[in-house]
């Protein structure tokens, strides 16, 4: 450890999200941020102005200079972007989702698969402090989960519909707790500013009969980002947006360590107490990348891989498709 070569890497795409991944990587220690590709000359200028960082003229010329890329573009042009970093024997971490298909998930999951090269996808969420508390408190076999991710309206994102913009956040979430196959989808949505769906209502009976109720929008007035769920013995409540847990345990003995409120009934006497662990604050962009970084030069199995970030653009795929059930 600290004595190995840096992992010589590129950005490709410096907009809004890209700008903290070249903060990010610059931060490092485990990388050497050698340059951005932008198509835009505009933010080309920008980013050169205010970092750094060298740019590139165009894709192949940043590819042959570097070890891995992190591909922050629009959603749309993932695809395209993923399989030629991968015919180029690069390493690639990409922002969420995938892509905008299943069918082209499948394929950059299954042309990965067939090299040796470390892929991840940035579902940042796992990575939030807040959840990060919450399974350090013990997620485990959750029976049903709830989420709400409501957002104001932002061009950004108006790419692909709500499902794959935000909602996709909280599928990713739900099946990294749910050790289960989908049974079945029901959803309903509408698009408001756009033509594809807007706010979107999902809900996700897997196998095991879990169920997963999500609700995502883009043209709310205010913000939220919630995720309660309950468990045999334990609720929990996980503001992804205010970095809060709250957590009420039902206990068969008594905790001596706890205020807690005696319930007598009638096959025994049960304790319940309520805690809010502390959340410790870190960058969740930052740790996504360490974690990449640990994945290529340590062979780490951590983070979001390819096949799970199909797996989500499945399920989303899944929701629209009951969406459009109902537009008919
Ligand atoms: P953005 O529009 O701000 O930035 C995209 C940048 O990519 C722009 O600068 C654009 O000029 C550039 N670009 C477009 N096509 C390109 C190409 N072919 N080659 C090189 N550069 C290209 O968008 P954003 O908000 O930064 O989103 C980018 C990606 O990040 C999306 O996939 C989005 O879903 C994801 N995202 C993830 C999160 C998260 O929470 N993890 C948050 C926001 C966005």
């Amino acid at each position: 450890m600290g004595h190995e070569k840096p992992v010589e890497i590129g950005v490709i795409g410096a907009g809004h999200l890209g700008r903290y991944h070249i903060e990010c990587l610059q931060r490092i220690e485990g990388f050497s941020l050698i340059g951005f590709f932008d198509v835009d000359p505009l933010r080309v200028k920008e980013i050169n102005e205010k970092y750094d960082v060298p740019s590139f003229d165009d894709i192949s010329s940043l590819l042959k200079a570097v070890d891995a890329v992190c591909i922050v573009t629009p959603t749309i042009t993932h695809f395209d972007l993923a399989l030629e970093v991968i015919k180029a024997g690069k390493h690639i971490f990409i922002e969420k989702p995938l892509t905008d298909l299943p069918d082209t998930s499948r394929k950059l999951a299954d042309a990965l698969a067939t090299t040796g090269l470390v892929g991840r996808v940035g579902h940042v969420e796992r990575y939030n402090p807040a959840f990060v508390a919450a399974q350090n408190m013990g997620i485990d076999k959750p029976v049903f989960i709830e989420a709400h991710r409501l957002a104001p309206f932002n061009v950004r994102g108006m790419d692909v519909p709500v499902i794959m913009d935000l909602m996709i956040h909280d599928i990713d979430l739900v099946l990294s707790m749910v050790d289960s196959e989908v049974d079945h989808i029901e959803a309903n949505g509408v698009g408001v500013a756009g033509k594809s769906a807007d706010i979107c209502n999902a809900r996700i009976t897997f196998k095991n009969d879990t169920v997963a109720n999500l609700t995502a929008s883009r043209i709310s007035l205010k913000q939220m980002r919630k995720l309660r769920l309950f468990q045999r013995d334990q609720y929990m409540a996980i503001d992804f947006l205010n970095h809060e847990v709250q957590v009420v345990k039902l206990f068969h003995a008594e905790p001596t360590d706890m205020l807690t409120m005696q319930l007598d009934l009638p096959d025994g006497t049960r304790w319940i107490a309520a805690d809010n662990p502390t959340v410790e604050k870190h960058n969740a962009i930052e740790q996504e990348l360490r974690e990449f970084n640990d994945a290529i030069q340590h062979n780490s199995q951590k983070g979001v891989t390819f096949e799970q970030g199909a797996r989500a653009v499945e399920v989303a795929s899944g929701i629209m498709e009951q969406i459009m059930k109902h537009e008919k």
